[in-house]
């Protein structure tokens, strides 16, 4: 459905507000209720060389700026997206359907990192300056990439791609952000904020397909860094597109959280932790804890105790209700795809326990879903659903809890949960994944790392280990013998 009077927004580069070059422009559409909210430009390659050139001149001079310039920059960029969280907020669950109070607390997320990263960059680590040859003075310098196409998901869109300007920007790189073209909203409306902090050029958004204009983005000869955060099959073609320049990669790719359940776990807080973890976002996370793997003795009470959670999980429109653990699912597609994914897990002799339709036409909604014993190689084992839907497998023993749980393409994040601390870190030492939760799953901070093994790529979120990612090391010597 298309409401009159949608509002047409520019993209930005080189601090100019300006519309694609072809004037051409694309719906962005509220799944909430599936009608269209706004206009955006549809970048073609003259958009792209505008915001790479841009990028690429303002990286003269901001690549040389001491860490003292950056962090105070940075420093501002956060208080001026906490001014203005609420409305950038509401703009994200609009765009999203998530529900309002979550998106607004994103806002605050995303405040920390710049925060966290306007401090880090001024402490710069490395090897100690010294002579390993008699005359000869060595020593390794951190210096910035150059331009960076940072390319944003959906599920968190603005607080995604803080996740990259953060450190990027930090570290003296420039950069082009693409954000999802289901939710380029929030991600304009924070340039047009936070653009007086940062020199015309350090950061340019540029909207439009990823497919199209992304691909031109990634293959462009002077952008030196892409970081991406999505589905894996587009990291895969991200990293075969950005090797005919041998460009860096970031990628944060898709995710099957296990959660192994030991007999002596406390099941009420495991349950409680899954109603979360699980369905936060309605499942649309790449650490959802979506893959439960359950102890002999403790698998039939962790079923009962989880389907009675889930029930208790109230879904809807984000515009109607104020107290809404979880609204729409990103869009009609997405819907299609979680729910053809549940009835072939149903015919592959899943047991369903809770959940499983679409409650509504009007809306990308699916009701949360808690499918019980399936087989270890069927696809809703083995794929992203990146839904709210979670599932329950009963294993024999721990060496087959953990062989199960290493058992995906995927090692991005994981939980074990168990009253024993022996057996919690002989658990984690051996599960293949970027992240092991004991006793918890879904804490993540500014100044912890975030990213994965395997299919779900490399490279890593937050902490000090990202300045890594965004910056290049440079031996220099000195021959002081003349
Ligand atoms: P997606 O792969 O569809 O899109 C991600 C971004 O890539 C979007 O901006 C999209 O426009 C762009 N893109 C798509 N094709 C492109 C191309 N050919 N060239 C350049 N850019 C292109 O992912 P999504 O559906 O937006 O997000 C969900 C996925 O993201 C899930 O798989 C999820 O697990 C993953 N994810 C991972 C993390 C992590 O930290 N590892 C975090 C959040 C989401």
């Amino acid at each position: 459905m298309t409401m009159t009077n949608v509002k047409t927004y520019q993209q930005f580069i080189g601090g100019q507000w300006v519309d694609a070059a072809s004037g051409e422009t694309q719906a962005v559409e509220n799944p909430a209720v599936y009608e269209e909210i706004a206009r955006v430009p549809a970048s073609g390659q003259e958009d792209v060389n505008r915001a790479v050139d841009a990028a690429a001149e303002a990286f003269e001079s901001w690549g040389l700026t001491t860490p003292q310039t950056r962090s105070l920059a940075l420093l501002k960029v956060a208080d001026l997206l906490d001014e203005n969280a609420d409305e950038i907020g509401r703009l994200e669950s609009l765009q999203t359907g998530k529900p309002v109070q979550a998106a607004i607390d994103e806002m605050a997320v995303a405040s920390d990192l710049f925060r966290f990263f306007a401090g880090a960059c001024r402490v710069p680590e490395g090897l100690a300056v010294t002579e390993y040859v008699d005359g000869k003075t060595s020593m390794v310098r951190r210096d910035p990439v150059g331009v960076v196409a940072s390319i944003a998901p959906w599920n968190y869109p603005l607080y995604m791609a803080a996740w990259k300007l953060g450190p990027a920007l930090a570290s003296g790189n420039t950069c082009v952000l693409k954000p999802a073209s289901r939710t380029p909203l929030s991600a304009l409306r924070f340039a047009e904020v936070v653009g007086e902090a940062l020199p015309a050029g350090t950061l340019n958004v540029i909207t439009g397909s990823g497919s199209v204009m992304g691909d031109m983005l990634v293959a462009h000869p002077k952008v030196r860094m892409v970081s991406i955060t999505g589905d894996t099959a587009t990291g895969k073609h991200i990293a075969e597109i950005a090797s005919r320049t041998v460009k860096r990669l970031h990628l944060e790719l898709g995710g099957k959280a296990p959660v192994i359940v030991y007999d002596d776990a406390d099941v009420d807080l495991v349950a409680d932790t899954l109603r979360f973890a699980g369905y936060w976002n309605s499942g649309q996370d790449c650490t959802a804890a979506c893959r439960v793997i359950a102890g002999p003795g403790i698998y039939d009470k962790l079923v009962g105790a989880l389907a009675d959670r889930v029930r208790t999980i109230k879904w809807g429109n984000p515009a109607e209700a104020d107290d809404l653990d979880i609204g729409s699912l990103i869009a009609k597609s997405h819907a299609d795809k979680v729910e053809g994914m549940v009835s072939r897990a149903i015919e592959a002799r899943a047991e369903l326990v809770v959940g499983g339709r679409r409650p509504t036409d009007n809306g990308a909604y699916f009701e949360p879903t808690v499918l019980a014993n399936p087989a270890q190689d069927s696809e809703i084992v083995q794929d992203e659903v990146f839904g709210p839907v979670v599932t329950v497998q009963r294993f024999s023993d721990e060496d087959q809890a953990i062989a199960w749980a290493n058992d995906v393409k995927y090692g991005l994040s994981s939980s074990v949960f168990t009253g024993s601390i022996g057996k919690a870190m002989r658990t984690a030492r051996r599960l293949q994944f970027g992240t092991v939760w004991i006793n918890d799953h879904f804490t993540l901070t500014s100044e912890t790392p975030h990213g994965g093994v395997k299919e779900s790529g490399w490279g890593k979120d937050g902490s000090k280990y990202a300045l890594e990612d965004y910056t290049v090391i440079k031996h220099v010597t000195v021959n002081t013998g003349i």
